[in-house]
């Protein structure tokens, strides 16, 4: 096992193909989205004969406003929106990262982590490369600009076979589209098309994270870009190829279990349809006599709603969630208690006083946040807390693209169950099973799913091995 670059980040990606409007709907999607990372964002056009970038600090509306968006001429885009809590997140690592290559001028926009990035970077700059950026992503466009292939999608194909790791990602050069999933199919990329209008000729052809971005630009699902899949949209049409073999499919489970949004089709399966049979199968797994199931807003929704709707216990929304929270706010010089989470998370006390109460979320990383819930909801007069948790225990961390801190600070990798119960303040404390949660998810139907942050069995050789240790052998 070799240490892999301690640079992490969770990222959403759009792209489009033949519409005079191709900004625009790159914007809609990257606003889709927005969930996948908030941090910063980007989008690059072509006009066929130049490429036209932006990328700023701060989120896709504030980015791009109408006078941006005009600057941005062209009938193909990508984008992508970025969040990353390792690393340097200056605007030298936003992305798309755009440059003129002696294939031509490119950009490359990267969901996903590359667990080999390091390993290839000091290579590179042993030999005189030299980096702009921290990001995995410049690696892959080092790798295409010094590949011995004269084409670019044989350039794309041979730099892709030597990144080892996650990525789905969306390129674009002067009159080309392209979008690739790494063999292993870690992160999501959906394929989909803009029917044509009157007067046009040819469909669009979008790709993005999430079909919901398809649905704001009012895009049709066909398919996903399969594991191993490079697929070239161009003058001369569609045409795809599989540029390495696929070892054993490994989609991350916790697309399903938190980071998509319910209203996508994540590896061809509905997200509200998993959540909701993890809620009813935690039900099953872990029953208790309460009043009330309350969520924890949004990431607990619709577990919980499947929660009531297999025990029979009425749901009701007993957290209410403030959406309005700026990048910036004045805390009270008298510090209050709680106060980050209650910015965010507001209990309803008429419903929740002298209540037994089930308190259903989607995980639990540290485990502070379940813990000022817990407090807030009994403050609230609720008699009995019981925690339900629509995952089995997040013990090791994600090294392809899920922001999950180091094994030292994950509960699970440090606590037993009744000890997280007691650091918590819950009356009772239950995860969803590894084999309900695969259920859930249809594990083995159309997609096999990597579930290492709750195994640490990772599908790939390459982990960090500092990231891994739990905290009583580093002390
Ligand atoms: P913690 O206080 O660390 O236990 O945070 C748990 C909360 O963080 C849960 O409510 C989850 O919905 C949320 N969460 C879990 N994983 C992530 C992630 N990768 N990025 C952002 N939030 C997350």
């Amino acid at each position: 096992m070799l240490s892999s670059d301690k640079f992490r980040e969770e990222c959403g990606v759009v792209a489009i193909y033949g519409n005079p409007e191709a900004e625009k709907l790159a914007y809609l999607g990257l606003h889709a989205l927005q969930h996948r990372g908030q941090e910063s964002a980007g989008i690059v056009t072509s006009d066929a004969e130049r490429l036209h970038a932006h990328k700023s600090m701060g989120t896709v509306a504030d980015i791009f406003t109408e006078e941006v968006l005009a600057s941005l001429r062209g009938t193909l885009a990508i984008g992508h929106t970025r969040y990353s809590t390792a690393g340097d997140s200056a605007l030298l690592n936003a992305q798309p990262i755009m440059v003129q290559s002696n294939k031509g001028a490119i950009a490359l926009a990267h969901n996903g982590n590359l667990v080999n990035a390091l390993a290839i970077r000091q290579k590179l700059e042993a030999q005189g490369s030299i980096f702009q950026t921290n990001s995995d992503t410049e690696v892959i466009m080092h790798l295409i600009a010094l590949s011995r292939e004269q084409t670019l999608p044989d350039a794309m194909a041979d730099s892709l076979r030597r990144v080892e790791g996650a990525f789905s990602l969306v390129m674009i050069s002067r009159d080309r589209i392209f979008a690739a999933r790494d063999p292993r199919g870690f992160r999501p990329l959906a394929m989909g098309h803009i029917p044509a209008g009157p007067g046009e000729r040819r469909e669009a052809i979008v790709f993005a994270s999430e079909t919901c971005a398809f649905d704001l630009i009012g895009a049709v699902y066909d398919r996903d870009v399969k594991p191993g899949e490079l697929v070239i949209v161009g003058p001369e049409g569609i045409s795809s190829r599989f540029y390495s073999p696929s070892p054993a499919q490994s989609s991350c489970i916790f697309e399903h279990v938190y980071f998509s949004r319910p209203d996508s089709i994540v590896f061809g399966r509905s997200v509200d349809l998993s959540r909701d049979l993890m809620g009813r199968q935690l039900a099953r797994e872990a029953p208790v006599q309460a009043d009330l199931v309350v969520p924890v807003p949004d990431s607990g929704n619709t577990a919980a709603i499947g929660y009531s709707a297999e025990s029979g216990i009425p749901f009701r929304l007993g957290l209410i969630r403030n959406h309005y929270i700026g990048r910036t706010f004045i805390e009270p010089r008298q510090s209050v208690r709680d106060f980050g989470v209650k910015l965010k998370l507001n209990p309803v006390h008429s419903l929740l006083d002298g209540k037994r109460v089930v308190l259903v979320d989607d995980s639990i990383v540290r485990g502070t946040t379940s813990r000022k819930i817990v407090r807030m909801i009994r403050h609230a007069g609720a008699k009995e807390v019981h925690m339900r948790i629509s995952c089995p225990p997040t013990i090791s961390p994600c090294f392809y693209g899920v922001d999950t801190p180091s094994k030292k600070q994950l509960i699970a990798a440090n606590k037993t169950i009744d000890e997280i119960r007691e650091y918590v303040g819950a009356d009772s404390l239950a995860y969803l099973s590894l084999e309900g949660l695969k259920k859930a998810c249809a594990d083995g139907e159309k997609t096999t799913y990597c579930s290492a942050c709750y195994t640490g069995q990772y599908p790939t050789s390459f982990v960090d091995v500092d990231e891994i240790q739990p905290a009583h052998t580093l002390e």
